[in-house]
């Protein structure tokens, strides 16, 4: 996760960053800040995620680097800088558009705080679709969203052909009202929800995670894998939690006490299961029963 600045052109109610980061909302990394980072930890995937990374003013530049390194990314945004920025990327197998919607029209606008934007992000996806990108959605679950709002959306997102659907619960951020919030319990009661209707869609979430959104798994979290650098430097222990930064990923990597984090370790993660730290798991299979196994295959050949 490299988020070169945390300022955005929204305020979600949900938002952990442009609270936690509001003293350097202004700020940026350099480009050269940011690519040094793409080398400096060999993540085959970046995610270009803050803030709204499209505010970034060499974003395309900083995005022409990290494919000229043969790594993948995720370009995460709210949709709605897309249509003045597209004339500046290319399609690449190794680029793909991530664009966020929490619910349909009514919803979306409510989470954002701000009345257009679903139309805005759809509009986005259109266009990015129309002039040959991948794209992919990513929603997030709270404790007032309504299931059956959720499960529409995706039948629409289906019906716009999008490449895949990415899918959790929301994180409760400490600097946010928690009210929003679901515990352990009702995350896996509204997931086994939302799955009745999953065999429609396309899913980017695994099988094996969306078993262990709905309480059919267990999983532990594989925060080590997964790792975030932004403008006060390498965030430890994850994307979620901060107890500090590291100027290098070397010191991270080897410093951090990452034994001491995860469900059951640390208050902090006892009603997280968000994909950051649980979709790694699946990755590394390090918990894959050889049905996981199956079904990922499955899942990759005829998703
Ligand atoms: S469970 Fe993992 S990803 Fe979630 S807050 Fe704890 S360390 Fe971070």
């Amino acid at each position: 996760m490299l988020e070169p600045l945390h300022a955005c052109n929204l305020s979600c109610v949900g938002c952990g960053r442009i609270r936690e980061y509001e003293d350097s909302i202004s700020s940026k990394l350099s480009l050269e800040e940011c690519i040094q980072s793409v080398d400096e930890c060999e993540a085959p995937v970046v995610s270009l995620c803050g803030g709204e990374p499209l505010m970034y003013p060499q974003i395309d530049v900083l995005v022409q680097e990290i494919i000229k390194r043969k790594r993948h990314i995720y370009l995460c945004s709210n949709g709605v800088l897309v249509s003045k920025v597209i004339e500046r990327f290319q399609p690449s197998p190794y680029l793909l558009f991530n664009i966020h919607l929490d619910g349909t029209k009514d919803y979306h606008d409510k989470i954002v705080m701000q009345k257009g934007v679903f139309d805005k992000a759809i509009h986005a996806i259109k266009m990015l679709k129309e002039a040959g990108f991948q794209v992919c959605t990513n929603t997030t679950i709270y404790r007032d969203t309504d299931t059956a709002d959720v499960i529409r959306l995706f039948s629409m997102l289906t019906e716009l052909n999008v490449d895949g659907i990415l899918i959790s619960p929301a994180y409760g951020f400490e600097e946010c009202d928690p009210s929003i919030f679901l515990d352990r319990n009702d995350i896996k009661e509204k997931f086994r929800r939302i799955d009745e209707s999953s065999s429609q869609f396309s899913w980017y979430s695994t099988p094996i995670y969306r078993d262990f959104l709905k309480g059919d798994k267990d999983l532990e979290c594989s925060l080590w894998a997964n790792v975030t650098r932004n403008l006060s430097g390498w965030k430890a222990p994850c994307y979620l939690i901060t107890d500090g930064h590291f100027d290098t990923y070397k010191d991270l990597k080897e410093q951090v006490q990452w034994e001491n984090y995860g469900p059951g370790k640390d208050k902090r993660c006892s009603n997280c299961m968000s994909h950051v730290g649980f979709e790694p798991t699946v990755a590394l299979g390090t918990q894959n029963t050889l049905l996981d196994t199956m079904k990922l295959i499955s899942w990759n050949l005829f998703n």
